[in-house]
């Protein structure tokens, strides 16, 4: 009977492709939690799943810190030369230039919760976040800035310390940029430090451990040797946790260990306590 029969009807061919492309997915490099690209960069890049605080780019951080659209970069003319005519350091620089234009430091002047700020941020996709003379002379012109506006200066660190390809030239950079900071103190102009991961080496020995306020990403590794050359030196196993974030802030360290979602309102909130500042109408603290 035919009506008892199930009817078999040709099948409409299949027109698109239902798998999403292998290149959409990301990976968490801490967890292993993989998601859509889409779902890590709406958190700031950090991990759904584990709070892993993934790298980010120095423009990625001027978006974050700044009001949008507020902010334009400072120092665009400034180059790195090759002063000891270190072998590949040329063929280097050129390289890393088609990743980022501004060498390892992106300087910039806007607003953060309307308050007019000079931000300088490290990239570590810039030769390791390598501290040059380039690095060392913008810092200390957007320092200037500072002093001759009275606004706040910010900077970010991303660092694997001082640049080798430029010898002393490098470490006369810690000395200079600490001069500046400490003309920003006597006019009593607030300088805040953000360390993120990592901030090592001659970095970490000068302009990343004078803020007036010290932050740092979750997770952050900081410290100035790493941890093999110190275990070698003292001879002795070095307690858990060493050089992170954490560990810094328990011990004195640093401020406060800040999540990257919370960072302008952190900012914003102890410039304006620094500076004596109410909070601005329709800027939010929480
Ligand atoms: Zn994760």
């Amino acid at each position: 009977m035919a009506w008892f029969r199930k009817e078999k009807k040709p099948r409409a061919p299949r027109t698109e492709r239902l798998e999403i492309p292998p290149d959409v997915w990301e990976k968490c490099e801490a967890c292993g939690h993989t998601d859509i690209r889409e779902k890590f960069v709406r958190n700031h890049n950090v991990c759904p799943s584990c709070d892993y605080h993934r790298r980010l780019r120095a423009v990625e951080y001027a978006r974050l810190l700044f009001d949008e659209n507020s902010w334009s970069e400072t120092e665009t003319e400034i180059r790195s030369t090759d002063p000891l005519q270190f072998p590949d350091y040329q063929a280097r620089i050129k390289k890393a230039r088609q990743v980022a234009d501004y060498d390892a430091i992106l300087t910039a002047t806007g607003t953060l919760g309307e308050m007019p700020v000079g931000i300088g941020i490290m990239d570590f996709a810039f030769m390791g976040g390598s501290m040059g003379s380039v690095v060392g002379e913008k810092i200390s012109r957007l320092a200037q800035r500072s002093l001759e506006k009275k606004h706040p200066l910010i900077i970010v660190s991303a660092s694997g310390g001082a640049r080798m390809q430029e010898g002393v030239l490098s470490l006369m950079q810690m000395a200079k940029v600490s001069a500046v900071l400490s003309q920003l103190a006597e006019r009593r102009i607030p300088y805040v430090s953000i360390l993120t991961n990592p901030t090592t080496g001659g970095v970490s020995a000068s302009f990343a451990m004078l803020g007036d306020a010290i932050l740092a990403e979750p997770g952050a590794v900081i410290g100035f040797a790493g941890p093999r050359v110190i275990k070698q030196t003292l001879g002795q196993d070095l307690p858990e946790g060493f050089q992170t974030a954490e560990f810094l802030r328990d011990h004195g360290m640093l401020d406060a260990v800040v999540h990257r979602r919370e960072l302008k309102a952190t900012v914003g909130r102890l410039l304006r306590h620094m500076s004596g500042q109410p909070a601005a109408a329709g800027w939010t603290t929480a």
